[in-house]
């Protein structure tokens, strides 16, 4: 396995491979990895030639007063996972890479990221734009591999891609949970046990509206208030938002249709946690 800290290596080795004709993966990661991230690089393994795992944690996406700096950083143990994974090249940049002294550029989709996490995280998405545009523009991937764990941020990649006209197809995989549903995420190395467990009442709520959903109910304002009586029975849980939206422009929806994207926020001791559940079809 290679390993790239430099944005010129990354950029000659991955111009080097399409002239040799090599399909290319990036699977775009901030560490930590688990069994989330493990997915979506088991699946770039079997699409691909030479698959690409970066691993940086972008400052630019965390709000001031967020936990970029107690961001679970095990950039040793991340490479080891990926090396048993089978990954050809990890690309770990160093911040003076990415951001050199003068950078100004920043990448901006409008609306979609004004809204659900966008609301409470202001320049988030901004941060996230800018960073994937440039993944994207150095390895120039066939393919880029994201989670539907989070769900906005890949239905705005999806958006830059197009509009920028970038030829990465992007693909947006299911979300892993462990055994009771929690989904898994690095910052749920935040929780104690007891926060833990309390982080259930996320995807519990989820299940609870597709029961509703499941039996015939279809006003969101009613599916919102049983989520938010689940949510307010768990002392450790904080509600941030739930939404309930159109999976395409994410405008908030009265009734549930095709395609309704319905996700939440919740505040859990140190931890900022999101889920969501997408009903694709009635
Ligand atoms: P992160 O390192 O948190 O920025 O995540 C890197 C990629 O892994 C993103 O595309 C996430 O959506 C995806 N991801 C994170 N957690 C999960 C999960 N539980 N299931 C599926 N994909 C995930």
């Amino acid at each position: 396995m290679q390993v790239f800290h430099s944005v010129k290596e990354m950029q000659h080795c991955a111009r080097h491979l399409k002239l040799q004709g090599k399909n290319i993966a990036l699977v775009p990661t901030m560490g930590a990895l688990h069994k989330g991230h493990i997915s979506l690089i088991r699946k770039a393994r079997i699409d691909c030639d030479v698959l690409i795992v970066s691993i940086y944690i972008n400052p630019t996406q965390f709000a001031h007063g967020e936990d970029y700096m107690s961001y679970p950083r095990h950039l040793e143990k991340d490479m080891a996972k990926a090396a048993g994974e089978k990954v050809d090249i990890v690309f770990a940049p160093t911040d003076k890479e990415m951001y050199p002294p003068g950078f100004t550029t920043s990448v901006d989709v409008g609306e979609l990221s004004a809204r659900l996490c966008g609301a409470a995280r202001p320049g988030h998405f901004q941060g996230v734009c800018t960073v994937v545009t440039k993944l994207l523009n150095i390895v120039h991937p066939d393919f880029a591999y994201f989670g539907q764990k989070d769900a906005q941020q890949a239905l705005i990649i999806k958006k830059i891609v197009q509009d920028l006209n970038m030829e990465a197809q992007i693909i947006v995989l299911p979300i892993i949970r462990d055994k009771n549903g929690l989904a898994l995420s690095s910052r749920n190395k935040y929780l104690n046990k007891y926060e833990r467990k309390a982080a259930l009442v996320l995807y519990k709520s989820l299940q609870a509206a597709r029961r509703l959903i499941d039996t015939g109910e279809r006003k969101s304002e009613y599916i919102k208030e049983k989520m938010q009586e689940l949510i307010q029975k768990e002392k450790l849980a904080k509600l941030e938002y739930i939404s309930i939206c159109r999976y395409n422009d994410l405008n908030e929806l009265e009734l549930i249709e095709k395609n309704t994207l319905i996700a939440l926020a919740v505040q859990i001791g140190r931890a900022r946690l999101i889920d969501n559940y997408l009903v694709e079809n009635l």
